[in-house]
Formats: C-alpha cells, structure tokens, sequence
C-alpha cells in the first residue's frame, strides 16, 4: 500500500497524519489564520515531519490534502476562503511537494469527508453516499462508487446554498433562505438570540452569564438537553428545515446513506430526531425506505481519512472518474 501524508487545513484546526489504508497516527494543531500562511505552512510542515518521524517513513508516496474552498484542483492552490483571510492564491500542493518530494492531490474539506466517511466509514460499502457538514456553515458532498463527484466546474454539492424558504433569513451567499442561514451552528445561535431577549426566564440566560454575545450552537444544545424550551425551539426548526434539505438530496441523489457530520451534529438526538423524522416523512417513499441517516463515524477525523483516499486515488489516475 503506497504511503500517504494526509493533511486537513480548517479554520480553527489543522492536522496530519500517516496514511496507509489506515490512519497510523495523527498530530493536530490550532491553524490560528491570523498568524499568516507562511507561519501556519511552516508549522503544519513541522507537524507532519513529526508524524512521519513517529512511523519510521523517510520517503512517502503522495500527499492528500484538504483544504478549504474555493481552490484549484489543477494548480493546487488555495485561493481566499471566507474564513482565512489573506490566502490568496497559495500554491500548498507545490509547498508540500518540494518539502517531501512526492505529488500532492488537493480537494476541498467538505468533499474530503465525503470521501473519508463513504469509503472508510459510515458509508463504507454503499453505492451512493451524500454528507452533509453541519457547523458554522453547511458543506455538502456526493460520493458515487468510491468517487467525488465534482460537477462541472468543480463545485457540485453545495447542499448548505439549497434554497428552502425564498422569503427566509439572509445567507452568506446573497440569497434568502438557504439551508445554511436556517439549519448551521450560526443560525441556531442568531435564532436563539433573536428569541432571547424576549424571555428573561430561559435557563440560557444563566449558561452565557447574561451575556448574550457569547450564545453559542453548543450552548443552546446544553441548554436544550437541560429542558430548557426556548433552546428545544430552537433545535426542533433547525431539525425541520435540516430534514427537508436532507429529503431534497434524497430525491435528487437517491443515495443508500446519507451522512450528517459537523459540530452542531454534536447535539445528537436534540438535532437528528427532528431531521430525520422530516427527511423521511418529506422524501419520496421508495427513495425514503432504502436510504438510512446516520451521524459520521469518523468525529473530527473524516477530512484526514478523504484527504488519504483523495492522494491514493491521485496515485491511480482516478480522481476524475466522476
Ligand atoms: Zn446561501
């Protein structure tokens, strides 16, 4: 089996590991954008030296990467994502390529899951996987046969932009009422803060301090799980319209399983009980009866497992079968 480095760049975490079919070991590391790219590359470079150091490799086979978008598969640049400023254009892949002389394959993180989740984890073995990650936004990626499918111009999949409610709550994108702006970890905490104010007794008051600034998605699960009804409220329509996104993708895809992975996912039955029981009761019913939804397997991990899969099938030749 050809040995891969697999690297995950997010906003918040960074990580590498070794990769063979398995995940051998990993380090993670906070990214802290703020510091720049060529302090966060020098860094995540001393990381997987470290992990490579660790299993005893002195040459590797490829390198996988994940990466947030947008970006160019081709040219294996990194070029402005929302969440980090100042990455403009940075050629990551040829970066890694000359410091450990191998080919590096680039995709983009939510892709990355998809791939890490259907081929190694709660897809492994199904035909048709869809993902959907649920936290400060919504990513999406559709799997069919082992493969990303990419679309066109490389951007298939953006299940988080599907519009639901057109007279809904501005998105990130320009548009209204996107899955997004009504079912991600910011819209549960806008929801919760817009509803806050006018109930003095809601036991959310008491886990933020007072503060409302600090309400969080994770905050609102806490309070939800204490039985608290406002955060219940909350969950409950974000469940509903993450359940009718994921009917929709259902009865476009027609897939065996649909993976929900995430931060906000995090909040386990509070979010997944309503989801699903809107998926199924919204989906066409002989699509609904084989499709089973279930949270990802792999926790914080699916990106490094997809950005293996990504370099080995790079090694292959088939990253563009789909
Ligand atoms: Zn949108």
């Amino acid at each position: 089996m050809p040995r891969i480095l697999a690297i995950d760049i997010g906003g918040t975490r960074m990580r590498a590991g070794a990769f063979d079919g398995e995940l051998l070991t990993q380090e993670v590391l906070a990214t802290e954008v703020e510091r720049g790219p060529e302090d966060v590359i020098k860094r995540l470079i001393q990381a997987s030296q470290e992990v490579l150091r660790k299993v005893g490799w002195e040459k590797i086979d490829g390198i996988g990467m994940a990466v947030p978008g947008p970006l160019d598969r081709v040219k294996k640049t990194i070029n402005s994502p929302p969440n980090m400023p100042g990455w403009d254009n940075i050629p990551i892949g040829e970066i890694f390529e000359e410091e450990f002389s191998a080919p590096a394959f680039i995709d983009n993180d939510a892709n990355a899951a998809a791939l890490g989740e259907a081929v190694y984890g709660a897809g492994k073995g199904a035909s048709v996987v869809t993902y959907f990650t649920v936290s400060t936004g919504i990513g999406g990626g559709c799997v069919i046969k082992g493969h990303i499918f990419h679309g066109a111009g490389d951007n298939a999949a953006e299940f988080g932009h599907q519009k639901l409610d057109p007279f809904g709550p501005p998105c990130g994108c320009g548009g209204r009422g996107c899955l997004e702006a009504l079912a991600s970890g910011t819209a549960i905490a806008k929801k919760a803060k817009e509803l806050l104010i006018h109930n003095p007794q809601s036991l959310l008051w008491q886990i933020v301090r007072g503060d409302i600034e600090k309400v969080s998605a994770k905050y609102v699960a806490q309070a939800a799980s204490q039985g608290d009804a406002l955060s219940l409220r909350v969950f409950q329509e974000a469940g509903f319209w993450l359940g009718l996104g994921i009917a929709n993708i259902i009865n476009l895809f027609n897939p065996k399983v649909v993976i929900l992975g995430g931060g906000v996912i995090n909040a386990g039955e509070l979010i997944l009980k309503p989801a699903r029981e809107i998926a199924f009761q919204k989906a066409i019913p002989q699509l609904a009866s084989i499709v089973e939804i279930t949270p990802a397997q792999f926790g914080e991990l699916p990106g490094l497992y997809g950005a293996g899969e990504v370099a080995l099938q790079g090694l292959r030749g088939e990253l563009d079968i789909l």
